[in-house]
Formats: C-alpha cells, sequence, structure tokens
C-alpha cells in the first residue's frame, strides 16, 4: 500500500499570490494535488469552473454542508467557501501530496479533523505591495479591496499558530522553500522563525495603510 499523501494547508492575505505559487509548484512537480474549492464568489475573468473553483450558488452550497461533503468551509468577505471532503482522501490515499489554498476559519477546523496536517502562512513582502497588487488585478472593486485588506489585517492575529509562515517575495524562491518544507516539515519552524517578525510588522502596516486610505 502506498504511503499516504500529506495535507498542506496554505494560508495568506488576499493579494499575496497564493494562486501563482501553487500554480508553479504543480508544474514543476508531479506529486502534488491541488484541492479545488466549492464558492458561491462569482467567476473571475479567466477562471474555469472546476479548475480553479467550483462555483455554485447559495442554494448548491447548502447542499454540500447538508450532505456533510466538505472537510471545512467558511464565510469570507459575504461569500462562502469549502474544500470538498471526498478529493482530498482519495488523492492522499493514492500517495499524492493534497494542496489547500484556504483562509484562517478554514484551516484551524482541518487541523482539527486532521491533526496531522502541515499549515503554511504566505506573506507579501510588504503592505504596500499587497495593496498594489490587488488593484493591478484589476477583479475587485476599491470597495472589496478595502474589506480584503481589512480582513487580512484581523486574519494576521493568527499567524503565529501556523507551523510556518513563508515570505512571497520572489516566486522561485518561494516555491522551492515550500516543496522543501513539504519534503521536510520540520524546515517550517525554521521559516516561522525567521519570519513571524514580519507578521507582526504587516500586520501594523496594513492597518496604517487602510487608516490613509479612509477605512
Ligand atoms: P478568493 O476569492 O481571493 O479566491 O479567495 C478568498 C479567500 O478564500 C482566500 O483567503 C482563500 O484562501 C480562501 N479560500 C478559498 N477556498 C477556500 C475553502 O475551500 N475554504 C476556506 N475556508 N477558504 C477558502
Amino acid at each position: 500500500m502506498k504511503e499516504q499523501g500529506m495535507l498542506v494547508i496554505i494560508s495568506g492575505f488576499s493579494g499575496v499570490g497564493k494562486g501563482t505559487v501553487i500554480k508553479e509548484l504543480m508544474r514543476r512537480y508531479d506529486e502534488y494535488f491541488f484541492s479545488v474549492s466549492a464558492t458561491t464568489r462569482s467567476p473571475r475573468e479567466g477562471e474555469v469552473h472546476g479548475r480553479e473553483y467550483l462555483f455554485l450558488n447559495e442554494e448548491e452550497f447548502q447542499q454540500l454542508i447538508e450532505e456533510n461533503r466538505l472537510l471545512e468551509y467558511a464565510g469570507y468577505t459575504g461569500c462562502h467557501y469549502g474544500t470538498p471532503a471526498d478529493p482530498v482522501k482519495r488523492e492522499r490515499e493514492a500517495g499524492r501530496h493534497v494542496l489547500l489554498d484556504i483562509e484562517i476559519q478554514g484551516a484551524f477546523q482541518v487541523k482539527k479533523a486532521c491533526p496531522e496536517a502541515l499549515m503554511l502562512f504566505l506573506l507579501p513582502p510588504s503592505a504596500e505591495v499587497l495593496y498594489r497588487r490587488l488593484v493591478n488585478r484589476g477583479t475587485e472593486t476599491m470597495e472589496k479591496i478595502h474589506k480584503r485588506m481589512a480582513r487580512s489585517a484581523e486574519e494576521a492575529a493568527y499567524i503565529d499558530r501556523y507551523d510556518g509562515i513563508l515570505v512571497n517575495e520572489n516566486l522561485d524562491v518561494c516555491v522551492e522553500q515550500l516543496h522543501q518544507i513539504i519534503h521536510n516539515p520540520e524546515l517550517a519552524a525554521k521559516y516561522k522563525k525567521e519570519n513571524r517578525m514580519a507578521a507582526g510588522t504587516l500586520q501594523k502596516e496594513i492597518e496604517k495603510l487602510l487608516e490613509e486610505k479612509g477605512e
């Protein structure tokens, strides 16, 4: 029987580039499986149903909850997001490492259900970079961008409960660090130690930036 694959939670502020990091990790190595979440938010340009997300309406999402088919779910700036349980189980049993791109509430639910899960948090190099990435992405209104930044400031308080903290300044470096940690989870603590100060600084930077932008 194959050894079970790992369950890797990757959280990070909106706009930090989690999607890009995960796509690049999967392009480089074939041992990973990306868990496609269900969501009630509308697709962004270029997003494909079944690839980035399963785009559902509220009724369909509630049905998944009722049928107990989600490993976790949470609300995020007015929409629902959840992880379908079956593919996670199937792929881990096939020996692949399963990557979950989920926010903090969901991350803690998964950790409770699967204590062996590795929890990693991705940080941007600065609040300004995060803000610019969200604005340049052009997929959200300014109101939504401010909501997402405010949520980031709230989330920052919980980063210390993650096993590892990485800074996504350079895509190549970040992808390789992630790959290394998954193969040697003890490295998570090393990167956490290196980057935990950055998390505290970022929280203050985000709050200041929101004040300046009139939030
Ligand atoms: P976005 O709308 O930018 O794609 O995602 C918004 C937030 O929802 C991100 O922090 C992302 O990690 C999180 N998210 C995506 N899928 C899931 C999920 O299945 N469960 C939870 N709890 N969060 C998710």
